[in-house]
């Protein structure tokens, strides 16, 4: 996420004693995942080129979304999904806390069906509903306890610019752990076959972005993975034990022939 270092997320912290009266004293609430989320997103939005509704792959990325929201179940979730495409080279996606995702065009130009395109939606989807980030978080806390950083939101502060650089690094540096990274392969793979689309193409992306070369850090959902090999092979596996026959992967529209 270095993309993203300069970002001010407009996320308030502050030096505050935490009360540890239970488990979760240290776990953002559901509805603060869902506006600290919000407010990320909506700086995102406004520093980063973020496609128009009307473009194809924006459209698209909606389409395949709903079809997986259709079938997720979130029952009684506050989780205020959004779906936007960032124009920039690099090949990644992910998704804040309570709900929005981003999908950079790297990543989406690089893929060839709607079912790849599935596989990382389902995969980030997951984060969100399992709460990874809100449990990653608390686990830092509890590893920092003399510090005892506390959440808080408040809507009317334009006097914390200074706490915003903590904010981000709070936000970014987090790394879901392989525990979290295999929950979202699994459940992902689960909920883009439930929604009809065939699990070859989760498979698939992370063939292609095994091919990805360059420096710097590797996508998101490759990230606490360092051997793809054995993920490619661990997604294979689940495959062959679904035992089920899947649909023909569809084209992306912007997808070359051949590809
Ligand atoms: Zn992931």
């Amino acid at each position: 996420m270095r993309a993203f270092r300069a970002i001010p997320i407009a996320l308030v912290l502050a030096l505050a004693a935490a009360p540890a009266a239970h488990a979760d004293a240290f776990k953002p609430s559901k509805g603060d995942q869902v506006k600290l989320g919000k407010r990320a997103a909506q700086d995102i939005r406004t520093k980063e080129k973020v496609l128009p509704s009307n473009d194809e792959r924006v459209r698209v990325l909606r389409k395949v979304a709903s079809r997986l929201l259709a079938v997720a179940d979130d029952g009684k979730d506050p989780w205020e999904y959004s779906f936007d495409v960032i124009n920039n080279k690099e090949v990644n996606a992910f998704a804040l806390p309570g709900g929005p995702v981003f999908f950079f065009t790297g990543l989406l130009d690089r893929l060839s069906t709607e079912d790849q395109l599935a596989g990382v939606l389902a995969h980030e989807l997951t984060h969100v509903r399992k709460e990874h980030w809100a449990y990653q978080y608390a686990d830092e806390q509890k590893r920092s306890l003399g510090l005892n950083l506390l959440l808080i939101f408040t809507k009317a502060n334009n006097n914390v610019g200074n706490l915003a650089s903590i904010a981000n690094e709070v936000f970014f540096s987090l790394k879901f752990s392989r525990k979290h990274e295999t929950q979202a392969d699994e459940l992902g793979m689960d909920l883009m076959v439930k929604a009809g689309f065939n699990p070859e193409g989760i498979k698939e992306v992370f063939q292609i972005l095994s091919r990805v070369s360059g420096g710097g850090k590797p996508p998101e959902f490759l990230s606490s993975h360092p051997d793809d090999k054995n993920r490619i092979k661990k997604m294979d596996e689940r495959i062959k034990a679904m035992n089920k026959t899947f649909p023909a992967q569809k084209a992306l529209p912007w997808a070359k022939v051949g590809e």
